[in-house]
């Protein structure tokens, strides 16, 4: 591989115009697959080509990095997973925040403005409306970014394919309960900020609450938190940060399958503590080394909910996976699936999570990256058995 890899760094070069670009193009095999893989390079590199060759040398970049990630998926899941994530402010929130308002009439945004220094003046009797029409062009500012996401599509995809988690499932505590998480699965909805605004059910003040006063500030996304919604509530930040990923509707496939995972908890609570025995047995001390958090006594407990939740995006995606018959294509997307766990990729191995989130290097690593169905998918030998197993919803070793 590496050495197909020189022959197209080769063409690179000495088709090359752009010194700027060919200049970088050294240095480890590393520092090349890094640079390539970042599309405003592959772009220079095509722009500074004839156009046949240009397609033939992007086209077999792109499968040679393909395959490396692939092989590195087994050693180095983080690392595969996350190469291609960028964080760049390509879109930012506040060039999106100044033109909406920029939008508003003078009245409409002094009632908007006055609820981003206070919530409470959301619940004024002119604001609610006002705040709406702000809602509705910032989701429509971050629509138009890629027209082509469909969160009511990936929504459908993550509940068939979590209804096949169910059903392939032999864990015993899941089968016990499988009716009620279909009927569970079945109520879902997503909501973008606007649409939960509007739901006249749901709480107004949550949109505050969980994506920030000016419904820009957190990038986030939760469940509706009450009992007569069954939905889930994605910010905005959270879409434009997806479509920076540059693979949104993978993206969100894995982040809605896991906050779909928090609905799930109050009807599969037994399985979950036999998870709990399975991870906490083999995972503490790694858990443990994640929080700066003297106070927690046992880490495995407190990072619990989002383990689980985190191993149903897993399952789903393992499932979503199979339904794509072309084996590369279903490897590919397994991987960009699975790209909204890369928060803090850049950060050293032992980086401390949120004290509630496990950092990404036990999402990715023990959760995804211990899968037998994964690695046999990417071609990975077996686990010695000298290192930690993953933990399936039984608490089985997986
Ligand atoms: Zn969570």
């Amino acid at each position: 591989m590496l050495a197909s890899f020189r022959v197209l760094i080769v063409l690179c070069l000495l088709f090359s115009s752009s010194t700027g670009a060919a200049g970088e193009v050294s240095g480890t095999l590393d520092g090349l697959l890094e640079f390539l893989g970042k599309k405003e390079h592959m772009e220079i590199l095509n722009g500074s080509l004839g156009s046949e060759q240009c397609h033939l040398v992007s086209h077999s970049v792109e499968r040679v990095l393909a395959s490396h990630r692939e092989e590195l998926f087994c050693k180095n899941p983080v690392k595969a997973i996350c190469r291609e994530y960028t964080k760049s402010e390509e879109f930012s929130k506040s060039a999106i925040k100044k033109r909406v308002l920029g939008e508003l009439s003078k009245k409409e945004r002094e009632y908007v403005e006055a609820t981003f220094d206070s919530p409470l003046e959301l619940l004024r009797p002119k604001n609610p409306s006002s705040f709406l029409s702000y809602l509705k062009k910032v989701d429509n500012q971050i629509a138009e970014l890629d027209p082509s996401i469909d969160l009511d599509q990936i929504m459908k995809d993550v509940i068939n394919s979590m209804t096949r988690v169910i059903q392939s499932e032999s864990s015993p505590e899941l089968k016990a309960v499988a009716s009620l998480i279909s009927d569970k699965l079945s109520r879902q909805k997503v909501y973008s900020a606007s649409k939960f605004f509007e739901e006249p059910s749901t709480s107004k003040i949550l949109i505050q609450n969980v994506c920030g006063y000016d419904g820009l500030e957190f990038t986030n996304a939760s469940i509706s938190q009450q009992s007569n919604v069954d939905g889930l509530l994605i910010c905005p930040s959270m879409i434009l940060k997806a479509i920076r990923s540059g693979h949104p509707k993978e993206f969100l496939f894995g982040l809605i399958a896991h906050e779909v995972g928090h609905q799930l908890e109050s009807i599969s609570g037994r399985s979950f503590s036999s998870m709990y025995e399975c991870v906490s047995k083999h995972h503490e001390s790694i858990l443990k080394s994640m929080t700066d958090d003297a106070s927690i006594e046992k880490a495995a407990k407190a990072y619990m909910t989002e383990i689980w939740a985190d191993q149903w995006t897993v399952r789903a995606t393992e499932e979503f996976g199979k339904t794509i018959l072309d084996s590369e294509e279903s490897r590919k997307v397994t991987m960009w699936t699975l790209i909204s766990h890369c928060d803090d990729a850049k950060k050293k191995k032992f980086s401390s999570g949120d004290n509630k989130h496990p950092n990404d290097y036990y999402r990715l690593g023990y959760t995804a990256g211990k899968s037998k169905y994964l690695r046999s998918l990417f071609g990975c030998t077996p686990i010695p058995q000298s290192e930690a197993p993953g933990c399936g919803f039984s608490g089985e070793e997986r």
